[in-house]
């Protein structure tokens, strides 16, 4: 814990001040009179981003089919180009990251491919995943044939909030294909052990793959180095690129040249892509993984998004090294972000507990604050203009978005969340029925 945080107000206005990034707040359109948290779910718009969908739909007037070849960068490799530039944020090779498809769809055929070409029959996955990696692994075993109640090993949570690497380790077999965890737990934020668990896959010829959704952009990776075998994230959280924008994935170049399970033209060697074969070449590299043609306005946002982490990263003429730094400093200010909103929740809100971890290592880029009445809690923090979301049972979720929250904007929610719980304000709220939250 950063020895020297204080309770009052004054204090994070001068931590403001003093914030290296604090200037890059100004790019994104930050909505009046709100406190905006909920950047894990969908990240702001920032000008960068609106110039870049702008400017594709410029292109689109103006060059029209022409876009192909003749855009900035030309259309027909907008996915490979917009992973060249990615990759330094996930630590790995330009040839190695491609954006294409959604995440469930990456994730589709990702399990699907490896699931294929690995030894055993079982996947490990942990039981505090986000349902949708659930929903598209049973799935993927259904079709090959696999019971899913058999053949999904879940390893259990001892709290209800955290996985421990050792049970992750445990649960590995000689029979396990695949173990496909996230790097963060999309509830209580948990950062889990990539490299570890990584390596101990390996140690049993087990492939180990990740869903960096919840980390990507705003926790640094090494995938590469640490050798994970395949990853998937979206792009519409920490990379701010916009609601349902184009997701991106991973694949380690040992496995280049694999057909993936789901093929389509898009994914084939471009050389001869339009030869028109009715048989299909996939592409050398990650590339192979896109399906359709890439949707240029819903990945062109994200053009616009990495210039803004460039420019959280030291000057240099170098992009990549740009990118590079520009994602430890994120890191950097969120570690400090939520080690001060945790520390803010322990000293005035003594009715809310924090079911994120406390050591640095071991969090991602958003803080879980538990209160029985969590549900309502969010509610009347809405009424406020605090941009929360709930997580069932009992989490309302705080995100301080490293580009664009600042120390005063914490300060103001843990205040407002003080008045809602203190004052018991959400009696005033039903309780929960369906629908977003
Ligand atoms: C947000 C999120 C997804 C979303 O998948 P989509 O295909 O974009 O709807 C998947 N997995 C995790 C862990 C997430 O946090």
């Amino acid at each position: 814990m950063d020895a020297d945080f204080e309770r009052g107000a004054e204090y994070a206005a001068r931590r403001d001040e003093t914030d290296p990034l604090a200037h890059l707040a100004d790019r994104f359109y930050d909505p009046e009179d709100e406190w905006y948290v909920d950047g894990n779910s969908l990240g702001l718009l920032s000008e960068d981003a609106e110039e870049a969908l702008d400017r594709a739909v410029s292109e689109w007037r103006d060059l029209a089919i022409r876009g192909w070849t003749d855009a900035d960068p030309p259309w027909f490799h907008y996915g490979e180009r917009l992973g060249d530039r990615l990759a330094p944020l996930v630590g790995a090779t330009p040839e190695e990251v491609v954006v294409a498809n959604s995440t469930t769809v990456n994730i589709h055929t990702l399990i699907g491919t490896f699931y294929d070409r690995a030894e055993g029959s079982n996947i490990v996955v942990d039981e505090l995943d986000f349902p949708t990696d659930h929903y598209a692994v049973r799935a993927q075993l259904r079709q090959r044939g696999a019971d899913p109640d058999e053949a999904l090993t879940v390893v259990e949570s001892r709290d209800g909030r955290t996985i421990e690497t050792e049970d992750v380790v445990a649960a590995m077999d000689d029979d396990t294909a695949i173990v496909f965890l996230p790097s963060v737990l999309y509830r209580s934020g948990q950062l889990l052990d990539v490299e570890r668990i990584t390596a101990a896959a390996h140690d049993r010829d087990i492939l180990a793959g990740f869903d960096l959704a919840h980390s990507v952009g705003a926790v640094p990776h090494d995938l590469s180095a640490v050798g994970v075998d395949f990853a998937v994230w979206c792009s519409y959280k920490y990379l701010n690129a916009g609601p349902g924008a184009i997701a991106g994935l991973y694949v380690n170049e040992r496995h280049f040249g694999e057909t993936p399970a789901l093929a389509g033209w898009w994914g084939h060697e471009k050389e001869t892509q339009f030869e028109m074969n009715p048989t299909y070449t996939p592409a050398a590299d990650a590339g192979a993984y896109q399906i359709g043609t890439v949707p240029v306005l819903s990945a062109a946002p994200l053009a616009g998004s990495l210039d803004v982490f460039a420019d959280a990263g030291d000057a240099t003429d170098d992009t990549d090294a740009l990118l590079e730094t520009g994602i430890e400093a994120v890191r950097e200010k969120s570690l400090r972000l939520t080690e001060y909103l945790i520390f803010l929740v322990d000293e005035r809100l003594p009715d809310c507990e924090v079911g994120t971890p406390r050591d640095a290592e071991r969090r991602g880029g958003h803080v879980a604050v538990e209160h029985p009445e969590a549900y309502r809690v969010s509610e009347a923090l809405k009424e406020r203009g605090v941009v929360v979301d709930f997580r069932p049972p009992n989490v309302v979720r705080i995100c301080p978005s490293p580009l664009y929250t600042g120390y005063e904007d914490v300060w103001q929610v843990v205040e407002q969340l003080r008045q809602v719980v203190e004052n018991e304000e959400y009696e005033r709220f039903e309780e929960r029925g369906g629908g977003v939250t």
